[in-house]
């Protein structure tokens, strides 16, 4: 979502005339968006933002933008106290304070156009789709802003605000403009999205988005996430089954195998809820990869209920794990109410044991693969190596003189490890 965020606001800022540089230094405009989602990001964005005031210090017409959940949907008083070094504050997923702030300087600096001139052009500037230079092949939207489900732990509702869909017509008029500037795959963006549209007045589903987004011509590939397993419905997982340009790949986190802390943490399910519904995508979907997000450490914890988490990922195998130290953040209910009571070091060890179990499974489950031929959609040159995406969403480089930026190529696979695989490729599909 912070990606999206940024290309967001990069794209208008490329707009307005401005281009990407690498160094901070040489920048008249840099924006800094932030996470706050456990205290290890907010104190990089924090050191980040301290590490900036030489510059500005140096070259006071720089303009600095703190964007994103540091500031929040309410804004935050405290930080901007904290940072006079900053010149604009934005809340996440709104680009407008910033785009807003340099048209009204530059049309000061170049003439005295009126106010209702300016907002003009910023409506225009800001219905501008987001596509961004040299980021042509995928592309993301965010269809749900905000989150209302309020998990124990969890500072995201406060910092985004509660959940709004987008309209249905706004996303499809989105997906259109993209691929009509050569996106080849779209991911669908929410924090719940398998909400999507339940709390629209028209009442929609991410079922029937998908469908209407298949139609669109030129589309190679949909994704989108991140799931909540009680709103995985039926319609849904049929509709990624039928529908061959949404991938095989669901994210749908867990976030913790034992009951009492699933209910403590306020998911809102059981450990056999999640198992079944393993069960039930495995068996609508052939071939699907699954992650899963887990946090260890939450309050209360105790070694046997850690053990059921770990016995659970051992048994339901996951191609991807992103796992999670708990941290406590501020306003939440578990920071609130419950005792950060197990060791750093503890967490660290539960962390580890995690970590090596995921090492082993991901590196069976992509072992599979070896010598098999599999789809790859080309999205950029690193380092001499073209990288791509498999449907499952494995990463996978390939060398070739060809330019196969934005192609759809057949790759044997010919090394594998745990986060990534190497191939050979065989054909590439017209672009
Ligand atoms: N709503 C999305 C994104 C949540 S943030 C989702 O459900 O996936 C991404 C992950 O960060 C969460 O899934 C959770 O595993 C982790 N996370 C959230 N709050 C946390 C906290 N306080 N401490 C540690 N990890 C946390």
């Amino acid at each position: 979502m912070n990606v999206s965020d940024s290309l967001r606001a990069a794209s208008l800022l490329e707009k307005l005339g401005y281009q990407p540089t690498k160094k901070p230094a040489n920048a008249d405009v840099i924006i800094l968006n932030t996470c706050v989602v456990r205290q290890s990001a907010e104190d990089k964005a924090i050191g980040r933002l301290s590490s900036l005031r030489p510059l500005k210090e140096k070259n006071p017409d720089l303009v600095i933008n703190l964007m994103g959940c540091l500031f929040g949907v309410r804004g935050n008083q405290k930080i901007q106290e904290r940072f006079p070094w900053v010149d604009v504050f934005s809340p996440p997923s709104d680009p407008e304070p910033l785009i807003r702030f340099l048209i009204n300087r530059d049309a000061k600096i170049e003439s005295e156009q009126k106010q209702e001139e300016l907002n003009a052009i910023l409506d225009e500037k800001l219905a501008l789709p987001q596509q961004v230079q040299n980021k042509l092949v995928s592309a993301y939207i965010p269809i749900v802003l905000g989150c209302s489900h309020a998990c124990a732990y969890c500072i995201i509702p406060s910092r985004r605000g509660k959940e709004r869909s987008r309209p249905y017509k706004e996303i499809l008029a989105e997906a259109q403009q993209l691929v009509d500037q050569g996106v080849q795959e779209l991911t669908l963006l929410g924090q719940i999205v398998d909400r999507y549209g339940l709390d629209l007045p028209e009442k929609s589903t991410l079922a029937k988005l998908l469908f209407d987004l298949h139609e669109i011509e030129g589309l190679k590939r949909l994704r989108f996430l991140t799931s909540h397993p009680n709103y995985m419905t039926e319609e849904l997982l049929d509709a990624v089954a039928t529908l061959p340009k949404v991938c095989e790949h669901i994210e749908v986190p867990i976030q913790a195998g034992d009951d009492a802390v699933l209910r403590a943490m306020r998911r809102g399910y059981v450990s056999d809820d999640y198992r079944q519904l393993v069960y039930k995508i495995r068996e609508k979907i052939p071939g699907v990869s699954i992650a899963t997000d887990i946090i260890v450490g939450f309050p209360g914890e105790t070694e046997a209920q850690f053990q059921k988490t770990y016995d659970l990922l051992a048994e339901l195998k996951m191609d991807v794990a992103h796992l999670a130290r708990y941290s406590p953040r501020h306003g939440t209910y578990s920071a609130r109410m419950m005792n950060d009571n197990v060791p750093k070091e503890e967490k660290m060890r539960r962390f580890r044991a995690l970590e090596t179990l995921q090492e082993q499974i991901a590196t069976e489950i992509n072992a599979q693969l070896l010598g098999t031929t599999v789809n790859v959609l080309i999205e950029e040159k690193s380092r001499d190596r073209w990288r791509g995406r498999t449907r499952t969403n494995k990463l996978v480089f390939a060398e070739s003189d060809e330019n196969l930026l934005g192609k759809e190529c057949d790759v044997t696979i010919t090394w594998t490890g745990p986060w990534s695989l190497i191939g050979n490729v065989k054909h590439a599909a017209g672009s």
